[in-house]
């Protein structure tokens, strides 16, 4: 059976794509190893009606909705690879097996590379978070840190003092004037010892433990480590990628359509700001192409 679209990924993106397609009744197999980017966090922030939802039970749900449609089928295993072939794509399975689809959707995500520093890895997403509009609330008023991993990283602590009174660790970078007059501004603190290790009970934060043995007290830690995509299918497939400031970014038009005939990309791996209504609605966007696609055509190359 050829499938009017295969999707890598079931996740916001993804399956915010099958739902659109089995709503125009359209064949979908969706690829997933159920691995969404955000598994670290117990809660998801800012998407309507579900804030403050379980991640892993918002894509429960999202998939038990999908999977009503007689037209959709799941396989739980990784795509390998994908080529043209006569039918559209061919895309290898882990198994060895061998699928096609008349169009292929690419929405497998971003794993994110964290610093190697002892106490950090364990407290992703609850204590050491990333994205002030998704978790900063949570830890409003309280001591908050923003850890120096590459230029942005003075920008991030220049707005989190929105959220609480801020420490910026310069861990052995530097600053330019400007920018430490401006965090000065904005009541930044820069601490200019190195950072030894993140303290506290559990998975919570108490402290940044530096170098000299101070500890100074911390109950959030801001990071913007880079991210890189969880796949090379779109590298291998030919699509073109930009550098983006903390990683590659598949190149899409509005339409989500990247430079390849018939492949299509949505969610995180198309965009810098990453959030589950942007994913969503990038899914959204690209079943709209997809199914134009399928009815007026647009065969791949
Ligand atoms: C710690 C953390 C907390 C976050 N909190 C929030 C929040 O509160 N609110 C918010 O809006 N956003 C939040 N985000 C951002 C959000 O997680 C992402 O924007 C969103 O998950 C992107 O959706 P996606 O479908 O593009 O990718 P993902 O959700 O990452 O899903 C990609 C899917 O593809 C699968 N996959 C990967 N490779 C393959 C392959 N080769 N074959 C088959 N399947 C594959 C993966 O297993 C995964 O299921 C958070 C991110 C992080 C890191």
């Amino acid at each position: 059976m050829t499938f009017d679209t295969i999707i890598v990924g079931g996740s916001f993106a993804g399956l915010s794509v099958a739902l659109y397609l089995a709503r125009a009744r359209r064949s979908v197999l969706v690829l997933d190893t159920g691995l969404p980017r955000n598994r670290f966090a117990a809660a998801s922030h800012g998407f309507f009606a579900q804030d403050g939802s379980d991640p892993t039970a918002m894509l429960e749900t999202m998939r038990g909705q999908v999977a009503v449609y007689p037209t959709v089928q799941f396989r739980d295993l990784k795509a390998m690879d994908a080529a043209h072939d006569e039918d559209g794509f061919r895309v290898t399975l882990e198994n060895g097996e061998a699928v096609t689809g008349a169009r292929l959707l690419l929405a497998f995500g971003v794993n994110d590379i964290l610093p190697e520093l002892p106490g950090l890895a364990e407290r992703w997403g609850k204590t050491v978070i990333h994205c002030p509009y998704c978790h900063g609330y949570e830890f409003s008023g309280k001591r908050l840190g923003v850890l120096n991993l590459s230029p942005m990283s003075a920008h991030q602590a220049t707005l989190i003092p929105e959220w609480g009174p801020t420490t910026f660790f310069l861990n052995g970078g530097t600053i330019e004037p400007e920018l430490a007059a401006k965090l000065d501004e904005r009541g930044v603190t820069i601490e200019h010892e190195l950072v030894d290790r993140l303290v506290g009970e559990g998975t919570s934060l108490s402290a940044i433990r530096l170098r000299n043995g101070v500890e100074q007290p911390i109950e959030a830690l801001f990071i913007g480590p880079r991210n890189r995509f969880n796949s090379d299918i779109a590298e291998r497939l030919g699509c073109a990628i930009e550098d983006g400031p903390l990683g590659s970014v598949v190149t899409v038009d509005e339409m989500k359509a990247t430079n390849v005939a018939g492949v299509y990309a949505a969610g995180d791996i198309t965009r810098m700001g990453h959030t589950v209504t942007f994913a969503c609605a990038d899914g959204v966007m690209a079943a709209l192409a997809i199914h134009r696609s399928l009815v007026f055509g647009d065969q791949p190359s």
